[in-house]
């Protein structure tokens, strides 16, 4: 067996970036471990409008439900609504999703091993194990799309993310206070560092939260199931529970000698969100495109760092300072910020310009909005440096 590309993991990132290796021309062979694709799931499936266009998929039988907004609680318990002019994203089904990326991988001509977990490599060879059997296979280039703990990563000896935050979830039945809408909880015993959430879909939400490292999650998750909102909504039961990490803050090398890492291997998250579907599946077609060009000589590994980089580095970058600043907050601090963002001009702001996959513009709406004074007094110098 001999590949032009190899892209190990066939989640978002991998089924995306074998695609585009496909149909720029390389023979190119997709590896993922697990018996069967998008299986176990480590995601709640809420994407943006936007990253389903990027993914070229449109409204497919993955969909589950539609949001428009948003209503987010303040640790105090003060409710802002982010009020969504038009449908906003989607709660998928990850495990159908999945498999529909890697079909259009294979309408391109790519080929698929499954059971077929990547140990190492070795000048132009992968080594596996495949349906039990330790096996070698030939390939010029190695795409690592293998998520969190990308052993292609550290086969290859690339710096690992910035940080890691712990996310926990479950499904139950739940009563939202609108099926269009995401419930958001704030709060450092909720979340410390980040958020909890609901996110509705037929009489089900996917309750749960991602947090700093510290104490375990399920400790947290206690918590938020203690939270008035959810203990008055959420109808008992606990069904399909997932338990992962997030990756943030990409690696400062994410391409090596004839191996490039994308989306969670390669920190490619939004680090406000910690979605990863929309900025993976943005860089991995510029992965494939590039191992493709780079198997026939037209440009070099190097072109991926600086493309992926110059398309949703500054994005990644801004996120990160908004995650840092956030995450700094009290949770009297978080008590004002919800307040403010709750002021009628400023929610206007918010359904104007507010944007799951780019945050920056909201924030720097906001900056410009004439509340920069407040703005520092709550985040302090870090609102200064952003912009
Ligand atoms: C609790 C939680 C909730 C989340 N919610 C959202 C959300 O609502 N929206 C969103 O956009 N993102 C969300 N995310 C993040 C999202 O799940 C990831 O960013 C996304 O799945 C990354 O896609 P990927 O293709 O890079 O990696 P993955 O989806 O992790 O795929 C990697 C694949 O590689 C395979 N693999 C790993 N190692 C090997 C190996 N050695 N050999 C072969 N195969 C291997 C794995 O089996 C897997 O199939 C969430 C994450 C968590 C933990």
């Amino acid at each position: 067996m001999k590949y032009d590309v190899i892209v190990v993991g066939a989640g978002p990132a991998g089924a995306m970036a074998a695609k585009y290796a496909a149909q720029n021309g390389a023979k190119t062979l997709l590896i993922e471990e697990h018996a069967s694709i998008g299986s176990p799931v480590q995601c709640t499936g809420l994407i943006s409008t936007k990253a389903l266009y990027e993914c070229e998929v449109g409204e497919g039988i993955f969909v589950l439900s539609k949001i428009r907004g948003a209503f987010v609680y303040s640790p105090c318990g003060e409710e802002v609504c982010v009020r969504g002019k038009d449908i906003k994203a989607y709660v998928i089904d990850r495990k159908i999703f999945d498999r529909v990326l890697v079909e259009n991988a294979v309408d391109k001509g790519v080929d698929v091993l499954l059971r077929t977990r990547f140990i190492g490599m070795d000048k132009g060879k992968i080594s596996v194990i495949s349906n039990g059997e330790k096996k070698e296979i030939e390939g010029n280039f190695i795409i690592g799309a293998d998520g969190i703990q990308s052993s292609v990563g550290r086969a290859a000896s690339l710096p690992r993310c910035e940080k890691f935050l712990s996310g926990i979830q479950f499904e139950a039945p739940y009563i939202p206070k609108d099926p269009e809408y995401v419930e958001i909880f704030t709060g450092n015993e909720i979340a410390p560092g980040f958020f909890g959430w609901a996110v509705p879909f037929s009489g089900m939400a996917r309750i749960g939260l991602a947090k700093n490292p510290g104490l375990p999650a399920r400790y947290h998750l206690e918590k938020l199931l203690k939270h008035p909102i959810v203990s008055s909504r959420y109808r008992g039961g606990r069904t399909e529970h997932v338990v992962g990490g997030i990756p943030l803050g990409p690696p400062r090398k994410t391409a090596t000698d004839r191996v490039l890492l994308v989306g969670d291997a390669a920190g490619q998250v939004k680090p406000t969100s910690g979605g990863g579907v929309y900025m993976g599946a943005v860089c991995a077609k510029i992965a494939g495109e590039v191992a493709a060009k780079t198997s026939r000589g037209e440009c070099g590994l190097v072109d991926y760092e600086k493309k992926w980089r110059r398309a949703v580095g500054r994005e990644l970058d801004i996120g990160m300072q908004i995650h840092k600043s956030l995450g700094k907050l009290s949770d009297e601090n978080l008590n004002e910020f919800v307040a403010f963002l709750n002021k009628p001009d400023i929610r206007e702001l918010m359904t104007e310009y507010g944007d799951m996959d780019h945050p920056s513009v909201f924030m720097q709406k906001l900056i410009m909005s004439g509340n920069k004074m407040q703005l520092i007094k709550l985040f302090g110098v870090a609102v200064r440096t952003l912009f």
